[in-house]
């Protein structure tokens, strides 16, 4: 793995350099640091913990802007190095963080889990120490003042953190251009609501957004723009193909795999259905499509409206 550094982004605001935009708050009057979210494992995180004692700062909490995996799994390792550790989500998010097997049943992967049982047991020494309210407000660490912005639409109870420095980190409100680049269908579970924390993002008056997959941007603008062409031809293909005929879930989310040439795995797969029902959902409540129960089978056609 390459060598992780700190970037600053503006002030006392830092990124994590590297495939996961792990933020890091260092408060110089006290020589602590607050870092908001703490990667995806143990060997990740010792890195950054590295480059922030050769500064000469001790970490004094981990804050988090939603509870998947990759975004908590560095708890554990923080936990045993710092045992004062604070750890601050939201409730939603804490659910997630404190019953790491419950993810693949929100992702429906059919029990699938990259997470061992005995990994999860253990997480129970690393359990979330102050909650935080999913509706925008302030909060401080120790005597840090940071604003929660309250930015749903990815994942259930999402926030974003501002620091004193103006900088917002927004967790997976938004992709990087890499992702983008990568992947057509983006990861948002509540697409009405992913669609308002754009338009807040845009209008805040911030010094830079740093991106959980994607490092700082001073402007997001035109990532904003790509995310709502993505999810529009997303939305188009599916309602094209519900128009063309009436279809389940399961057919709708195989033309998907098929269109975005999605290997056959199981967490693929429920990755891609959770993504789908968002879709289906959003053109439901838009009346573009209707829903049915036909023989057994929840069928989705075209709304009579259209016809
Ligand atoms: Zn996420």
């Amino acid at each position: 793995m390459d060598r992780l550094e700190l970037i600053e982004v503006a002030g006392n605001s830092y990124v994590v350099s590297g495939k996961y935009g792990i933020g890091v708050y260092l408060d110089r009057s006290s020589k602590t640091a607050v870092c908001i979210d703490s990667g995806p494992n143990a060997a990740v995180i010792e890195k950054v913990c590295t480059r922030i004692s050769d500064r000469g700062y001790q970490i004094l909490a981990v804050v988090h802007t939603h509870g998947h995996a990759v975004n908590h799994g560095g708890n554990l390792y923080l936990k045993k190095r710092f045992p004062n550790l604070r750890i601050y989500a939201t409730h939603l998010a804490s659910f997630l963080i404190e019953n790491p097997h419950l993810e693949p049943l929100v992702f429906e992967a059919g029990g699938e889990s990259d997470t061992k049982p005995d990994q999860n047991k253990e997480n129970a020494d690393a359990l979330v120490t102050d909650y935080l309210p999913s509706a925008d407000g302030i909060f401080h660490v120790h005597t840090i003042p940071f604003k929660i912005v309250s930015l749903p639409g990815h994942s259930p109870g999402m926030v974003g953190f501002v620091t004193p420095d103006h900088v917002l980190y927004c967790g997976d409100a938004l992709f990087g251009p890499k992702t983008l680049n990568k992947q057509d269908l983006l990861f948002f579970n509540d697409l009405r609501a992913a669609r308002k924390s754009f338009k807040k993002l845009s209008m805040m008056k911030l010094n830079a957004y740093v991106l959980y997959h994607g490092g700082a941007f001073k402007t997001v603008t035109s990532l904003i723009n790509k995310h709502l062409t993505l999810m529009k031809d997303t939305s188009a293909f599916l309602e094209a193909l519900i128009h063309e005929q009436p279809s389940t879930l399961e057919q709708l989310v195989q033309q998907v795999m098929k269109k975005y040439k999605f290997e056959d795995d199981l967490h693929r797969y429920g990755l891609t259905t959770s993504i789908i029902r968002s879709y289906v959902k959003e053109l439901l409540q838009e009346k573009r499509i209707v829903a049915k129960v036909d023989n057994g089978l929840l069928l989705f056609s075209k709304s009579a409206a259209t016809i």
